[in-house]
């Protein structure tokens, strides 16, 4: 069994994407060719947004809104605690600090109340100035949104959307990447839509950061990639990622996203009894880039693990650490009071075997070991 198959996807797919990818060998137009254009146009169109601005990662993605933003020295961005890596690297690549906050023990997003207990502290201490919020849908749910607006609002904050794992996702007839001032995404594989190798877009009904992004993507360009007005970075789309998103966002948005929601509940119907599943929250729309559930403690979530091996079925532990505990941010102060619920998490979540091409009989055998084996500890 696979964990994420992508291999069966592409068998079911493979004569669409091979054909994208033969013509953009036949055309030899491997930068910035004319598939780029129509995978952002499709794109923006599909979110609800003005401009999609593709680029060559879901973390410069994120790298490139905070150089929009001018977010560096001396600035505070507020960070989920519970999230990949990225969402926090970034606000130090650009030199500025994370301010790590704690989350919702049922949605895994962003916690409001910590936010503003945070943004609060930081005002206090008086060293950093408040610059933006990165809110991070989490496993394919959606933050929060109307209630961090609102926390946006009153402190003068940029929301930065997180959807990497998001994409496809929606709040009512509100779809991923538009809730952010500036939203992006990942293309990397294994995320709900993924490329064939490392890809990114970035959403903004912005025109002028719209502008700056296409500009700081080809080495801070003017008119041309040789007149150069001002420092960018080297992070374009490459056209052959384009073609295979091409290919594969039709099937992504007609059929993958609704087996997703089927595979999710029928996992739910048959583990709710017996232990934590997730919660959706009413009127959310989940892309399911992850189906995690939590355990007890963490000898009861190791222990699962490695009964599930026996059997040849994978599963995954995202996230091992918080963000406040990673070496790399030694630098920065962290009050270990202040990650309650991320410091639990951590220890109890373990996500299951997971993708649109999942049949029920594999969802029955995998619920079925589960049961086995809560039978042999409780
Ligand atoms: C995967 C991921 C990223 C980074 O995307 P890459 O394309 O791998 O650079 C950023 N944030 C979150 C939450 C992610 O899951």
């Amino acid at each position: 069994m696979e964990f994420r198959d992508l291999k069966k996807q592409y068998q079911e797919n493979k004569a669409n994407i091979d054909a994208g990818i033969q013509k953009v060998i036949d055309n030899t137009c491997f930068i910035q060719g004319e598939q780029v254009k129509e995978l952002e146009e499709t794109l923006a169109k599909y979110v609800g947004v003005k401009h999609c601005i593709s680029c060559a990662n879901g973390t410069d993605a994120l790298q490139l809104a905070l150089m929009a933003w001018n977010v560096g020295k001396g600035d505070a961005v507020f960070v989920p605690d519970f999230t990949f890596f990225s969402s926090g690297e970034v606000v130090s690549a650009v030199g500025a600090v994370p301010v790590f906050v704690d989350v919702d023990e049922d949605t895994y997003n962003i916690s409001v109340h910590s936010l503003e207990c945070m943004i609060k502290k930081t005002i206090d201490e008086g060293a950093l100035i408040p610059k933006a919020i990165i809110a991070v849908d989490l496993f394919g749910q959606p933050a929060w949104y109307s209630e961090i607006k609102k926390i946006a609002e009153k402190y003068h904050l940029y929301i930065l959307e997180d959807a990497a794992q998001g994409f496809g996702g929606s709040i009512g007839e509100t779809r991923a990447c538009a809730f952010g001032d500036i939203s992006t995404t990942s293309f990397f594989p294994a995320k709900p839509l993924g490329c064939y190798g490392d890809g990114g877009a970035i959403f903004t009904n912005n025109d002028e950061w719209s502008e700056l992004l296409k500009s700081m993507r080809v080495h801070g360009k003017g008119t041309s990639k040789y007149d150069n007005v001002r420092i960018g970075m080297n992070s374009r789309l490459d056209t052959i990622q384009a073609a295979i998103l091409l290919a594969k966002f039709p099937v992504f948005q007609e059929m993958e996203l609704k087996n997703c929601q089927k595979i999710a509940a029928l996992y739910t119907q048959e583990l709710k009894d017996i232990v934590k599943t997730p919660v959706v929250k009413e009127g959310y729309l989940s892309s399911w880039a992850q189906y995690t559930i939590q355990m007890r403690d963490r000898e009861e979530r190791d222990g699962l693990q490695n009964y599930l091996k026996k059997y040849k079925i994978p599963s995954a532990v995202y996230y091992q650490k918080p963000m406040h505990l990673q070496k790399a941010f030694a630098s920065n102060k962290y009050d270990e009071s202040d990650y309650v619920v991320t410091d639990r998490l951590c220890d109890t979540v373990v996500s299951l075997p997971f993708h649109p091409y999942m049949d029920e009989a594999q969802v029955e055998e995998i619920t079925l070991r589960i049961r086995e084996y809560l039978k042999l500890v409780r």
